[in-house]
């Protein structure tokens, strides 16, 4: 029995005998790995479709609790991504973050549209593509419930502070933060930006671009944070992004 299913694949392995294994972002079933058979044709419309940046439909076959691929179709490719380099990097980042937070099998619509949304603006962007990047990211946090406070001081409550506490994960007053704590300056320019990357669609970002002392300041921050909360030091694609955006 075949299963229908639309997707994006975030990430492809090679496998003995030129096989490959698909970790596909399905909408309905979530992250799953699907085995290919063979090698196809290079110009075969379901090879086109096992390539990244692409959202597709796809047509799979369980076996033995094992997903194969059967065939493809392009629903909408997004191939000129992977003619900007910039564009190539920050998608390669956002695809690897996506892949680490997704539990195998569990169905996060939410984060499928979410990520459905980055391929279709960030290929239409003009320039600062790293600010998309930042908003995804912002955008996961939230839907991880990871979301860094930046109401007022996590302990006390008083809302006149500007520095953050990373242990703490919020902002912290000069009366409750510790001597020994990671204590980042957070101007409240940077807070607003973070809300409204928070509240707005990132389709709605399309051409929203920033003053560069305060891009450098969120791409600062948000390193540290990421680095933290969701353990991005180590990501391949995240240091060759930070190769190709220094600032
Ligand atoms: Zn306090």
């Amino acid at each position: 029995m075949y299963i229908h299913t639309d997707g994006i694949i975030i990430k492809q392995v090679k496998m003995p005998d030129d096989r490959k294994m698909l970790i596909l972002f399905s909408k309905n079933l979530g992250k799953i790995s699907v085995a290919t058979n063979n090698q196809y044709p290079t110009k075969n419309k379901s090879n086109m479709a096992m390539q990244s940046f692409n959202y597709g439909k796809y047509v799979l076959y369980k076996v033995k609790g094992y997903y194969y691929f059967n065939q493809g179709d392009i629903l909408k490719s997004y191939y000129r991504i992977g003619e900007d380099i910039e564009k190539y990097a920050c998608t390669s980042y956002v695809f690897e973050l996506t892949d680490a937070n997704l539990i195998e099998g569990k169905p996060e619509s939410h984060l499928f549209d979410l990520l459905l949304d980055f391929l279709e603006v960030i290929e239409k962007r003009k320039k600062e593509h790293i600010l998309l990047v930042r908003a995804f990211e912002i955008k996961l946090l939230a839907s991880t419930g990871i979301m860094p406070s930046l109401n007022e001081c996590v302990r006390c409550g008083n809302p006149h502070t500007n520095e953050f506490s990373m242990a703490n994960g919020g902002l912290i007053c000069e009366d409750c933060k510790e001597k020994d704590e990671l204590i980042l300056k957070l101007d409240n320019n940077i807070i607003k930006v973070i809300k409204y990357l928070e509240n707005n669609s990132l389709r709605a970002l399309e051409n929203l671009t920033l003053d560069q002392k305060i891009l450098e300041k969120l791409n600062y921050f948000m390193n540290i944070y990421l680095e933290n909360y969701m353990g991005t030091n180590n990501m391949k694609s995240k240091m060759f992004l930070k190769t190709i955006i220094k600032k």
